[in-house]
């Protein structure tokens, strides 16, 4: 029981800097009003914690609570690292489609960027599907960019394209991303009602 005693104490410690770590998270996400995920993944590195205490005390001959077997503490870390890794894979992903835009093909990317735009049919196909003159970055980066590219780029919408309501339409502010010298920037690219290129701004960085 050597052996298992000194494994299950490092995997508390382990634990430990886990908490720690999910601590610093929770701080960054309160700020966003986004912690509630990370609230409970820190409840679970505490079960995950007291746990592995109480497996590490066992094995060195100090039983707290006989009534409880292994075979149930083996069931419950198992079955509660399960609710665990789905929990992260489905933050990370969402976390991911934020940086990196969601895969989509440009039919879907278009039919959402319509749905959210509420265009009536006076914008013709050949306008929505149009890979728009290359922009240059301060940083002397040169982006090509559709439509679609934005929609992609852009899980919530809302974030990527501005409407607003002039005399001949809606006019649209783009936010075009791209990966940076210092991270992550977005350069806002203005298109009037007929979603020909206007103007643009300088890069800001996200
Ligand atoms: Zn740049």
């Amino acid at each position: 029981m050597y052996f298992e005693t000194i494994l299950v104490t490092a995997g508390a410690g382990f634990l430990t800097i886990g908490l720690i770590l999910s601590n610093d998270i929770v701080r960054t996400l309160k700020k966003q009003k986004l912690a509630t995920p990370w609230i409970i993944l820190r409840l679970l590195i505490f079960f995950f914690f007291f746990g592995y205490a109480f497996m590490a005390a066992r094995f060195a001959g100090v039983d707290i609570l006989t009534a409880v077997s292994n075979d149930s503490i083996v069931a419950l870390v198992f079955f509660f690292g399960s609710v665990f890794v789905v929990l992260l894979a489905f933050l990370n992903r969402d976390l991911f489609a934020n940086i990196f835009g969601v895969q989509m093909s440009d039919r879907q990317a278009i039919a959402k960027f319509l749905h959210y735009s509420k265009l009536d049919e006076d914008i013709d196909e050949s306008q929505l599907k149009e890979i728009f003159d290359p922009l240059r970055d301060n940083c002397g980066k040169v982006i090509r960019y559709s439509i679609a590219d934005i929609v992609r780029a852009h899980p919530l919408l809302e974030r990527g394209i501005i409407l607003e309501q002039a005399m001949g339409g809606k006019n649209f502010t783009l936010y075009l991303r791209h990966r940076c010298r210092d991270g992550f920037r977005e350069i806002p690219v203005f298109h009037d009602c007929r979603l020909e290129y206007r103007s643009q701004k300088s890069s800001r960085l996200l």
